[in-house]
């Protein structure tokens, strides 16, 4: 049976400008490239799951302009079964603008449209929510939002996976609704800056696997914390080595494998990716993943 995944988020397009260095305030100076790549945590992770074999359900908003619908084409095109995705007109489509100089970036991200994917909009996707064995979910739409999504797969037992990125105050009942939480190492920290949060961790250590970049992740089972390390590999860039990550061990738990195993076919992926550029256009198909594995 192929695994099926609700994907409920952003979808944006990445500007990205190359630099000899950073212009300086109220300064205009000449680029050396620019390229336009489609990103977004919520469309990375569809693609990422997609591509490793699940059949993808996609929900969210672009704006109703340049970006919108090739976005929507794109998604499409990279194998989303269901791409849930409608031009909203009183927002443009969700952009990050990134400046790479100097070996470093500055990123402005506009949320736009992602921040109109409303609560009705997720009811509007009830059927996919319920009919999928995953709903995968981030930080990068609004919160009621993702609280009316994970209302509704708790009504039909759909499995949630929660990526807690952009980190935001989460409210704890949230976290209580949810069945995997998937930080990394910072967004733990922060996850965790309460006592109350912090009671909360060790009520519920087996919901947290916690991504620590090229260590692996880690989680508790049966009451002892365990590792499963990643893959050594030659490094190009990590870009979305996270919504990887969660792409593929969404897909491996739809698929009922244990949590260990959900973790080294999430661990292989992410490590494929990092071993190639860009975020979309460095995810492995599930062959190569299989391959590493073996
Ligand atoms: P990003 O923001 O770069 O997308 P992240 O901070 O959300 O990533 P990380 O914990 O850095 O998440 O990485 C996610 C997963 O990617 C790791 O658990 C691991 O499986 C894989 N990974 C990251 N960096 C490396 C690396 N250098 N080598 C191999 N695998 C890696």
């Amino acid at each position: 049976m192929t695994a099926k995944v609700t994907v409920i988020g952003s979808i944006n397009m990445d500007l990205v400008s190359q630099a000899e260095r950073f212009p300086d305030q109220g300064e205009t100076l000449l680029g050396t490239d620019f390229q336009t790549i489609p990103g977004g945590k919520g469309a990375n992770q569809a693609v990422a799951a997609s591509k490793l074999g699940a059949e993808v359900t996609m929900v969210g908003c672009v704006g109703d302009d340049t970006f919108g619908q090739p976005l929507v084409t794109h998604l499409k095109d990279q194998g989303i079964f269901n791409v849930n995705v409608e031009p909203v007109t009183h927002a443009p489509t969700g952009v990050a603008q990134i400046t790479v100089a100097e070996q470093d970036n500055t990123i402005i991200v506009v949320p736009g449209a992602n921040a109109h994917v409303t609560p009705e909009i997720v009811k509007q996707n009830e059927k996919a929510i319920q009919n999928s064995d995953i709903l995968l979910l981030q930080f990068e739409i609004p919160l009621e939002s993702v609280e009316e999504a994970v209302n509704i797969a708790n009504q039909y037992n759909t499995t949630v996976v929660l990526n807690p990125a952009p980190m935001q105050p989460v409210p704890l009942d949230l976290l209580e609704k949810v069945d995997f939480l998937t930080p990394n190492e910072h967004e733990l920290t922060e996850l965790l800056d309460t006592e109350e949060k912090k009671r909360f961790n060790e009520q519920y250590r087996e919901k947290f696997f916690v991504t620590q970049g090229s260590a692996g992740v880690q989680f508790v089972e049966n009451g002892n914390e365990t590792i499963v390390p990643s893959y050594n590999v030659d490094v190009k860039d990590t870009t979305g080595a996270g919504d990887t990550f969660n792409g593929g061990f969404s897909v491996a738990l739809a698929e009922g494998q244990s949590y260990s195993d959900a973790c080294r076919f999430g661990n292989a992926a992410a490590a494929i990716s990092v071993s190639q550029f860009g975020a979309q256009t460095g995810m492995p198909e599930r062959e190569d993943v299989l391959r590493l594995l073996d």
